[in-house]
């Protein structure tokens, strides 16, 4: 398939609506971020990579990095993890207290708020101390990626931490209900610290190929996670991986997909390759607008969604 000029042909599409989203403004940070960007990329098995736009670009992942996070919660805690967990869509906003009082600080899934927060609990118990889990967190995500370049940027953890009310608000809750082990604010501020993290679509759809792959990396041959873990990944990923706009994902894209605030979705065509898109502008549920029509404009022209 002429991947190149798929490429191609979705940003000349895509060019109308460039300036039709809006850039998270809740962290200051990010309110900064010029709207109409644009990047995708493609990685296949073998390493090959094809592009378009500002593919060299870094941005903040947000929310992707949630699903490097629950890989390594599922790695070490294994089904242990749903005992302070579920894993069904929450149809609510990623930041929404209302559902977690009514079933008592237990989080609908790992990829809103309350339930990633959760995973960075864990994952500071596991590696010891906040100091630790920032190191490992950072080290595997590097690893997957293949990439020692990437880091976190301070001064988005240090904005999201000062404007962080609601995610602290979610923690308190769920600390309320004793499912949260380490202090609230040691907790938010390492879940903030891996969402600071700045990848661009060449590094994170590289990282996606674990999961297009039964867990192991098709190219270094290391193997990550079991097959059945990274299946149950790719299920939540579709199921969840968009907040209240989920379901709407899964139809118009239908691949496993992880938005963030920072306007990048990664995407997995299982056996075949990872995609990333990025464009700041959001849409209301806060997936990046453009984004999502890229992608959904990929699986139309080239069949490649799972269903
Ligand atoms: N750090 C962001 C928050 O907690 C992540 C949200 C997202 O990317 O969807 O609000």
């Amino acid at each position: 398939m002429d991947y190149q000029s798929i490429l191609n042909e979705i940003a000349e599409e895509i060019a109308p609506l460039l300036n039709d989203g809006k850039v998270a403004n809740y962290i200051p940070a990010l309110a900064q971020v010029k709207p109409n960007q644009f990047a995708m990329t493609l990685t296949l098995f073998d390493g090959t990579q094809h592009s378009i736009g500002q593919s060299d670009t870094l941005f903040s992942i947000q929310s992707i990095s949630k699903v490097f996070t629950f890989t390594l919660a599922l790695k070490f805690f294994s089904t242990d993890l749903y005992k302070r967990i579920s894993r069904e869509p929450s149809g609510n906003p990623f930041n929404s207290l209302v559902q977690l009082e009514y079933e008592h600080g237990k989080p609908r899934n790992p990829f809103i708020n309350a339930g990633a927060i959760i995973v960075t609990d864990t994952l500071i118990n596991h590696f010891g101390s906040c100091e630790l889990a920032c190191k490992d967190i950072l080290e595997f995500i590097r690893e997957i990626s293949d990439d020692l370049s990437i880091n976190s940027n301070d001064v988005v953890s240090t904005s999201e931490m000062e404007h962080g009310h609601r995610n602290l608000a979610l923690a308190n809750l769920m600390k309320s209900f004793n499912n949260l082990d380490n202090k609230v604010e040691d907790v938010v501020s390492t879940y903030f610290k891996h969402c600071a993290l700045e990848m661009n679509t060449k590094m994170l759809s590289r990282s996606m190929l674990y999961l297009a792959n039964h867990g192991s990396d098709p190219i270094t041959k290391q193997c990550f996670i079991t097959p059945s873990q990274a299946k149950r990944i790719n299920a939540v990923m579709l199921t969840c991986g968009h907040y209240d706009a989920s379901g709407d994902f899964a139809f118009r894209v239908g691949l496993p997909g992880k938005s963030g605030v920072g306007g990048g979705i990664v995407a997995v065509v299982p056996k075949l390759m990872g995609i990333a898109v990025w464009s700041p502008g959001l849409n209301a549920q806060g997936n990046s607008l453009v984004g999502t029509k890229a992608l959904e404009l990929f699986t139309d022209k080239t069949g490649l969604s799972i269903f």
